[in-house]
């Protein structure tokens, strides 16, 4: 693995003015590395140095931002083995699936430098011309969470970056490293100041969103924090994307196939060891088929190989972090002394790292914690239902948003009532697939603003309306 992390101010790789701080991996509970810590004023460095690079790179031509943007990806590629090697080492994901963050990572790069934002002709007439065009807002904060470290990272860059903005980001305290050298990699292509990286806590992140030369801050993360970043933000009327948390349910019709979708459903609730914003996160299944399809999945929870994600039998890692792994070990308790059933796991499988295994829990019903709360970790609730307008309403009785889904040999029933479902992805016979070309957000308390395509990019922009009088 890379030895050397360092801070990224203006093109130099700098150390922490704050110090130091530790950086656990979560399979073996062990001090990996003092990655260095941020001081406030480095993050006024970071905000100076961006903000004198945006004075010529929103000017640079869409040609060259696209190329670096690929040079970008392709070194991204060139060290892909060892981003993933980072990734397990702090997150604690299997090495299949860091491979895949990486290589998603390459994707949305290569997808976002590819895209055009279009000058619309609003008016064309023997008086006047009107168009509207779109320009770069400035600086961009980014404020990433550690579930999919160097995707989200990704995510939030490069659009800023493709529309001509400049940006200071900050990983989660949990998982930094992958992004430190991501920036150090990127700083290779670009000219200094372009992409800035400071680390640190809940300090650092509100100087972030209250910092007066930043136009925009894009976050990832809990709704909590979301609200803050939204209170701190009104100073200078920053823009924001919000993209928070979710308690995405999903509605399995009576006419389902459990054996057809057990695996699909398995995959999209246990994604990253359940802990991604759009899992499948409460599952309500049609009395005929509730038994049938819980036992099913739980086959499928039994299958996994739970272990360090560097090893390669793993198919299943820890949670990635202390707090989430007491959030998960006390929802189930909670759930079990209501009476709930475990059907497979629900005990941690280790006494050392966070490690607990795919969990299925039924006889559970709305109201409890498991249920109620999002657990963005691997355990299921398996809900009974035997009335659909029933179904529908407690799927919708929540106050967040994300995602949703309906599973059915019937896809245009299941298509109707996933459009009756209040979030922001309604998925069919799926769940929790994002694309780089399909915009993605969420709507309630999941937050606002769309992330990919079109929409996506020219969230980083300001409409600007061109009146020519001829
Ligand atoms: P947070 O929302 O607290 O953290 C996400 C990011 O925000 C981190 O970079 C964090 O920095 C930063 N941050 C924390 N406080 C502030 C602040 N006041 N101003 C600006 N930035 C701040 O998530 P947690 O790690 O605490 O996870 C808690 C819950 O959040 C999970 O249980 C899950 O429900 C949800 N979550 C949702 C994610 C999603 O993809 N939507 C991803 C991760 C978590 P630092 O950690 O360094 O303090």
């Amino acid at each position: 693995m890379h030895t050397e992390f360092s801070l990224m101010i203006n093109g130099e790789k700098v150390a922490g003015q704050a110090g130091s701080f530790s950086v656990i991996n979560p399979a073996t509970e062990d001090s990996i590395y003092q990655c260095p810590l941020s001081s406030v004023e480095q993050v006024d460095q970071a905000v100076a140095a961006a903000s004198e690079a945006f004075k010529s790179w929103q000017h640079t031509p869409d040609e060259v931002r696209k190329a670096s943007l690929h040079r970008i990806a392709d070194r991204i590629e060139a060290n892909a083995q060892e981003l993933a090697e980072i990734i397990v080492t702090e997150q604690g994901k299997p090495m299949f699936l860091a491979l895949a963050e990486v290589g998603g990572a390459v994707a949305w790069t290569r997808y976002t430098a590819d895209l055009d934002i279009p000058v619309e002709t609003i008016e064309d007439s023997e008086e006047k011309r009107i168009e509207q065009h779109h320009k770069p807002l400035g600086v961009i904060g980014s404020i990433t969470p550690w579930n999919w470290p160097l995707m989200i990272a990704i995510w939030h860059i490069m659009p800023a970056l493709r529309a001509g903005n400049t940006v200071v980001c900050k990983p989660s305290g949990f998982t930094p490293l992958n992004t430190l050298r991501l920036v150090e990699l990127m700083n290779e292509e670009l000219p200094a100041g372009v992409i800035n990286v400071v680390t640190g806590e809940g300090e650092i992140g509100q100087a972030i969103s209250g910092h007066p030369d930043i136009r925009k801050v894009v976050f990832t993360g809990s709704t909590p924090t979301g609200q803050k970043i939204m209170q701190n933000a009104s100073g200078n009327l920053k823009r924001l994307t919000l993209e928070l948390g979710g308690n995405d349910a999903a509605i399995v019709l009576p006419d389902a196939n459990p054996e057809q979708i057990a695996e699909a459903i398995f995959q999209t609730a246990f994604l990253n060891m359940g802990q991604t914003c759009a899992a499948l996160k409460r599952l309500y299944v049609h009395d005929d088929i509730y038994d049938a399809l819980s036992e099913a999945l739980a086959e499928k929870a039994r299958s996994q190989v739970v272990g360090n994600g560097m090893e390669e039998s793993t198919t299943f890692g820890p949670i990635q972090n202390q707090n989430q792994f007491n959030l998960v070990c006390d929802l189930v308790d909670d759930a079990r002394n209501q009476g709930a059933t475990i059907l497979t796991g629900g005990e941690p499988c280790s006494d050392k790292g966070y490690f607990y295994p795919p969990t299925i829990v039924t006889n559970i019903s709305d109201g409890a914690r498991l249920v109620d709360e999002e657990q963005f970790g691997p355990v299921l609730p398996v809900i009974r239902y035997s009335d659909i307008e029933d179904a529908i309403q407690r799927a919708n009785n929540c106050p967040v948003g994300l995602g949703g889904s309906v599973w059915s040999s019937d896809p245009n029933t299941a298509s109707k009532i996933a459009q009756r479902l209040e979030c922001g992805t309604a998925w069919v016979n799926n769940h929790a697939e994002v694309l780089p070309h399909a915009p993605f957000g969420g709507c309630k308390m999941s937050g606002f603003g769309v992330e990919f395509g079109l929409a996506g990019l020219l969230e980083y922009t300001q409409p600007q309306t061109l009146n020519i009088a001829k």
